[in-house]
């Protein structure tokens, strides 16, 4: 909420505030940033309007396009003038006041938890806020391409800011933000040129517009503008011209990241439909995670004129991690956003996209395994999403995939492929769960592990659709170890001879779970366990049930089957006291045993207790 305090003060939002605070205080080794920041603020204001000004010439103003700084020693002051799409009242308060992201509060406390935050706050993108790193006072003076009311903007970066209305701000549009630097020594050299032009060479020099230093000639009484940059725009270069450090910075400046990427892939398609694509892995999901409306999709220019980052319009939303751009000569610069989507050109450039990400990224893990796992570890589970949504691809993914298994140590993985290679079985076995630890000593697992077959622990909730209704690999099937019959031996009849021994017990074992499960058995799952329940085929585990539960949602109901172990001495004994009041007690805790076994809730925590209480004191 923006509260207006008195006449054109506001207060900035209480997150801004701590933000702020957050900025100065952990950027404070990298002052320079500032400059990059709002220089990049400047050209993607230009760009904006450049944008605009396709379908509305009378945007434009005089002059060409270009970023503009002057330094004025005496009043301490360094000036940052741009002629972008500038912004109104309302644009300076949603973008400047507020935070207009949602996810700020998860900010907020993940930055806490970590000490070196610098990295969390290029991330979310406060550009802007750290002009306050070397400025005690800002004053920003705008104009919206359009609009005939000024605007000036004042803030100390301290609870407050204040908006007043100007008749000559000097310009017909853009944005002009005057830096008052703080007092002391390390502040003073921003007031020296060679400084400015060394953080603009290293941070800005791709930028495509000129980004010009003013200097007076004294003799001709003359102002001089010194263009800085080389403008070029990077993705245009030779690869081989380009450096690691160039490529990174870029990337910083697309993606407001503070650490360097991953990875890189810089490619230019050929044959009828030619473009080049410069793309990014980053280091950290960061942000990204909380904010689904902040998700900024990968750039497309046309013919280097930047036209929009509309997300999954060249990815889809499970490579929504990757950064960079796009540029096309092919496309028309006048389509609107919305006919881009519809273009058959975008459609297979996006194709393109995704194919050769996904080829990319099985070089990088046959290549450089440590990169792939940092990357892997981020954005596997949102790679995941793709088995289900990217049918062309499927086999792609699923060949990215990492999991640990019974057979690796922990923190360990294998990629299906190496599962496939190494076992014989006619499916892959897997198991569902929140953790290896939970699952490593399941009972599910125990005649798998005595027949040393390897089963997959598949942790993360989004598994459970990877290997949902008839997934399969190579063509082999998945196979769950808490779902259906697991038949291991041809040859073991134990259970088939004990369903015959043992019949007026699970009669009467069915009659007393009647309303809990949908059949009661002998099977050969189970070695030291007496029991466990186990899902159909079809139905869903015990472990998405909680899942549906943990996200709120309605959980599919369906019974399960209650599996005895039919070499269990227990069995014998249920047998033996037969229609007694005991063996009643014994099939119910059993039961509650078996939900406890798989991750469920005992349903009546009282009933429990008491039979427990009571077969002690026997
Ligand atoms: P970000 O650039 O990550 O969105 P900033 O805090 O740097 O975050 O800027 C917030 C917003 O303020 C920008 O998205 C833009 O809409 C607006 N803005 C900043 N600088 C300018 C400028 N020079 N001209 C026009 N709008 C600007």
């Amino acid at each position: 909420m923006v509260t207006k305090t008195s006449g054109s003060k506001y207060k900035f939002e209480a997150e801004v505030d701590q933000v702020l605070d957050l900025v100065i205080n952990s950027l404070y080794s990298n002052k320079d940033i500032f400059l990059r920041e709002l220089v990049s603020n400047s050209a993607d204001a230009i760009s904006k309007l450049r944008f605009e000004a396709l379908t509305n010439k009378n945007l434009l103003g005089d002059g060409e396009f270009g970023i503009f700084i002057s330094i004025d020693k005496e009043a301490r002051t360094i000036t940052i003038q741009d002629n972008g799409i500038g912004m109104s009242q309302d644009d300076l308060i949603n973008n400047l006041g507020t935070i207009a992201k949602s996810g700020t509060k998860e900010f907020l406390e993940k930055i806490k938890e970590q000490k070196d935050s610098a990295e969390l706050i290029g991330q979310f993108g406060v550009g802007f806020y750290s002009a306050f790193i070397v400025a005690s006072e800002l004053r920003l003076e705008t104009k919206k391409a359009g609009e005939d009311q000024g605007l000036v903007w004042t803030s100390t970066g301290t609870g407050e800011y204040e908006i007043q209305t100007s008749d000559d701000v000097g310009f017909s549009n853009g944005a002009k933000i005057t830096l008052k630097l703080k007092e002391g020594e390390e502040f003073d050299e921003y007031l020296q040129d060679y400084k400015i032009r060394s953080i603009v060479k290293k941070y800005s020099d791709f930028i495509e517009f000129p980004i010009k230093l003013e200097s007076i000639d004294e003799e001709k009484k003359e102002t001089l503008w010194e263009v800085m940059n080389s403008q070029k725009a990077l993705w245009t270069k030779n690869k081989s011209e380009i450096t690691d450090d160039e490529y990174n910075e870029f990337y910083k400046h697309l993606s407001h990241d503070f650490t360097n990427p991953i990875h890189r892939l810089h490619y230019n398609a050929e044959g009828t439909n030619e473009f080049t694509a410069l793309l990014y892995f980053p280091q950290s999901a960061g942000m990204e995670m909380f904010m689904q409306d902040a998700q900024k999709g990968l750039q497309l220019y046309i013919n280097k004129v930047f036209i929009t980052a509309e997300p999954e319009l060249l990815l889809p939303q499970y490579l929504r991690f990757v950064r960079g751009l796009v540029d096309s000569k092919d496309l028309p610069l006048n389509v609107s956003r919305e006919l881009l989507q519809q273009n058959p050109r975008v459609a297979a450039i996006k194709k393109n996209l995704s194919k050769k990400i996904l080829s990319e990224l099985e070089k990088l893990k046959k290549t450089k395994f440590d990169d792939y796992k940092k990357f892997y570890a981020e954005f596997g589970k949102i790679m995941k999403e793709g088995v289900h949504t990217d049918f062309a691809n499927k086999d792609k993914i699923m060949n990215l995939l990492m999991f640990e298994t019974t057979k690796t140590e922990a923190g360990e993985t294998l990629s299906l492929q190496d599962y496939v290679d190494r076992n014989s079985t006619d499916e892959i076995y897997y198991i569902t769960g929140d953790s290896r630890v939970n699952l490593e000593n399941s009972p599910y697992l125990e005649a798998l592990k005595a027949k040393d077959i390897e089963v997959v622990f598949m942790t993360d909730p989004i598994d459970e659709w990877v290997v949902s209704s008839g997934a399969e690999f190579k063509e082999k099937k998945f196979k769950s170890a808490t779902k259906g019959d697991i038949k291991l031996d041809q040859d073991d009849k134990e259970a088939e001879a004990k369903t015959e021994e043992y019949k007026d017990l699970l009669t009467s074992f069915k009659d007393q779970l009647k309303d809990k499960v949908s059949d009661v058995k002998f099977s050969d799952r189970l070695v030291e366990t007496v029991a466990c329940l186990v899902a159909n085929e079809n139905d869903i585990s015990a472990n998405m049930e909680r899942i549906y539960k943990n996200a709120n949602q309605a959980v599919p109901q369906s019974k399960r089957v209650l599996e005895l172990n039919s070499k269990h001495a227990l069995v014998a004994k249920m047998n033996a006291l037969l229609d007694t009041d005991e063996a009643q007690d014994y099939m119910n805790l059993i039961y509650d045993q078996a939900l406890l076994l798989e991750g469920s809730a005992i349903e009546d925590m009282q009933k429990y207790n008491a039979l427990v209480t009571k077969l002690m004191l026997k």
